[in-house]
């Protein structure tokens, strides 16, 4: 990989993690013992009211799921950031052969090329 595409894609990957970091914190934060871990925030519910009570707990298992998928996709980001330090990135984790530059361009934290996905 030219070096180049190689800043094309880091930066690709730093936008990326900044903007799933800032969704993350709508509503979620941090968790200060597990690091790249989020936990959703549980909302507050006020004493006595019932009916907002359950709908901030549907609230709650509506967000989970998502949290869940932002969380993972994050740590895709951070792992092909690593990657890129490491001087592995680009190389597919199930054949070992360079990954298509098009699929890197368009999917930076991708681990399989594009022929091992399609046999997936
Ligand atoms: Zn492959």
């Amino acid at each position: 990989m030219d070096k180049k595409t190689e800043i094309e894609i880091k930066e690709a990957l730093e936008r990326k993690k900044t903007n799933l970091e800032s969704e993350l914190s709508r509503f979620a934060k941090k968790d200060k013992d597990i690091e790249g871990d989020w936990d959703t925030k549980y909302p507050r519910t006020k004493e006595g009211d019932l009916e907002d009570a359950a709908d901030e707990v549907e609230q709650y298992s509506t967000m989970l799921p998502i949290e869940f998928s932002l969380e993972k996709q994050l740590q895709e980001v951070k792992g092909a950031l690593e990657r890129i330090k490491k001087g592995s990135y680009g190389i597919c984790e199930t054949c070992g052969k360079q990954i298509e530059k098009e699929k890197l361009l368009a999917y930076p934290e991708t681990r399989i090329c594009l022929s091992c996905q399609g046999d997936a």
